[in-house]
């Protein structure tokens, strides 16, 4: 790896964030939504591609994964090259992919890595195979924070689909005791209304379950609200104690992003979110 850079002269460095995704060419999810999120934290953002989809806002309708070799090959050039602060994974798609980049963990220990597990695109394309997302629960003790949405818990803890914030608070400390991973439960996608995120998270040697509250946006244009939330974590990780920290700097962005995508006028299913809303005013 190569020398740590000197600071900017006021202190503050640039944290550099790995995200490996799957593309949308709509933009508004996976590697392209990383990276703005990123972008729009603060951070500098990288990108590894697992797999090229063929989708917009209303459907995804192919999917090409890129070569397991090709996929480790690019990380291992990036880590070779680059002090890497925070890594987020996103869509692996395949099981043989996912135990890869599990083997990539081990094998070169990045700090602060964030898994979002992905399975479904939110307008309703399968974006990971039964054994991957299966196996996604493997790879679950090998990062710092996993941050599934509610039918993503509910496969990593092999329960029933959450229809409440109690059965959320409860999956969340199943997966976080049976993986010691921090779990944040993201909640935008639960039927009861419910408006807090979950996030368990243990301290020296204390287990904590916090509740987040946050105001609902109603908006059909979520499209990407997973990657964009997990990124965006990643980068404001970097500099703070813990994962809370993290969230109480993301909320306030990513309800301007769930605003501002109101009024982007991208595409005519789930739009984007605006990731650069606080230019736009
Ligand atoms: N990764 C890719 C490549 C995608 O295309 C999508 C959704 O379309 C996702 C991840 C998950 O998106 P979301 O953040 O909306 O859950």
């Amino acid at each position: 790896m190569a020398e740590d850079v000197e600071p900017a002269a006021d202190g503050v460095r640039v944290p550099r964030i790995l995200c490996i995704a799957g593309t949308d060419p709509s933009g508004g999810a996976g590697l392209l939504a990383d990276v703005k999120a990123v972008a729009a934290m603060g951070g500098y953002g990288m990108g590894v591609v697992t797999a090229v989809t063929v989708q917009n806002t209303v459907g995804v309708s192919d999917v090409h994964p890129v070569p397991l070799e090709t996929v480790i090959a690019q990380l291992d050039a990036v880590a070779d090259d680059v002090e890497i602060d925070a890594v987020k994974i996103g869509m692996l798609g395949e099981a043989a992919l996912v135990h890869a980049v599990g083997e990539w963990l081990r094998r070169r220990r990045p700090p602060n890595v964030i898994l979002d597990p992905v399975m479904v695109a939110t307008t309703g394309g399968r974006l990971a195979s039964d054994d991957a997302a299966g196996m996604l629960r493997d790879l679950v003790p090998l990062v710092d924070l996993v941050t599934p949405n509610v039918p993503e818990l509910a496969v990593l803890c092999g329960e029933e689909t959450a229809t409440d914030i109690e059965m959320i608070v409860g999956q969340a400390e199943l997966v976080h005791e049976q993986c010691g991973s921090a779990v944040l439960a993201t909640t935008g996608d639960l039927a009861d209304g419910s408006s807090e995120d979950v996030l368990v998270e243990t301290d020296e040697r204390w287990r904590t379950t916090r509740r987040l509250p946050y105001v609902r946006v109603d908006t059909p244009h979520t499209h990407g609200t997973g990657c964009s939330l997990s990124s965006a974590l990643a980068t404001a990780r970097v500099g703070v104690d813990d994962w809370g920290a993290a969230y109480e700097r993301v909320r306030p962005w990513i309800d301007g992003a769930l605003q501002g995508g109101l009024h982007l006028g991208v595409g005519r299913g789930s739009g984007p979110l605006d990731h650069t809303w606080f230019l736009h005013h």
